[in-house]
């Protein structure tokens, strides 16, 4: 009797967790009166979303299985660490949050990066976390909410060194079939896998990357950046490696 309740048990567990769909959280980042990168034309916030909600919805339509959470659908402003606590109220599986690149005033630069978080090996990798990061000055009391953290000081980066991401190896495999995708599908210039300390990944409790789609501040990049196809490309680009990740989850 005994045995056979705890067989009941334990085949009442099983089909609990199978039952449970992959969630993916989609982050577009900035929004509202954070724009992020501005270009001539565009603006960062509204590439990002335009590439997020193109991305789920073809997981929405294509693998029903999936429960896709966005952090923000429209124009609206989300602090950092909102993003993170949304994915871990879901109990996400993926997190991947979708920006736009800009390069230093009279640099020029062109492609696709994705990052994983942890402590960047070359200064432009800190440059663009500490860019991105930057959106916390936009919060109220930030330095309260983020223990003190300055977005602008290098030395704010250490922590990251002395971080175990115990996700590290899943977040870079999927970073790198990002990366494989947005160079053979929507043939982008790919620019590599890289770590840095993103706050929005620090607070995760999942596997996760950031994405960058291009460089706003190339004027040909912008304008690809703008356009239909670009959004057809990148999507379904996100889409093909979300899809070859997850099929190695199971
Ligand atoms: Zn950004």
């Amino acid at each position: 009797m005994k045995r056979l309740s705890l067989f009941l048990l334990s085949l009442v567990v099983a089909i609990a967790v199978s039952a449970k769909p992959f969630t993916l959280v989609i982050d577009a980042g900035h929004g509202g009166k954070d724009p992020g990168a501005v270009g001539k034309t565009l603006k960062e916030k509204d590439i990002n979303l335009r590439v997020a909600l193109a991305f789920g919805k073809l997981v929405e339509q294509r693998m029903p299985d999936v429960k896709v959470v966005y952090t923000r659908k429209t124009d609206v402003f989300v602090e950092l660490n909102e993003r993170a606590r949304i994915a871990n109220r879901n109990k996400a599986d993926l997190f991947i949050s979708i920006h736009t690149n800009a390069s230093a005033s009279g640099q020029s630069a062109r492609g696709t990066e994705t990052y994983t978080l942890g402590m960047h090996r070359a200064a432009s990798n800190l440059e663009v976390a500490k860019r991105e990061n930057s959106a916390i000055m936009l919060e109220s009391n930030y330095a309260e909410k983020y223990e003190g953290f300055d977005p602008k000081s290098s030395e704010s980066y250490i922590i990251f060194e002395l971080m175990q991401d115990q996700y590290m190896k899943q977040s870079v495999s999927l970073a790198q079939k990002i990366q494989n995708q947005f160079r053979n599908c929507a043939r982008r210039s790919d620019r590599g896998v890289y770590q840095a300390g993103f706050l929005v990944l620090r607070a995760t409790s999942m596997p996760s990357c950031l994405v960058e789609v291009g460089y706003i501040t190339n004027p040909s990049e912008e304008q690809y950046l703008g356009s239909a196809q670009a959004e057809t490309q990148l999507s379904e680009s996100l889409y093909n490696a979300f899809k070859k990740y997850k099929a190695t989850q199971q």
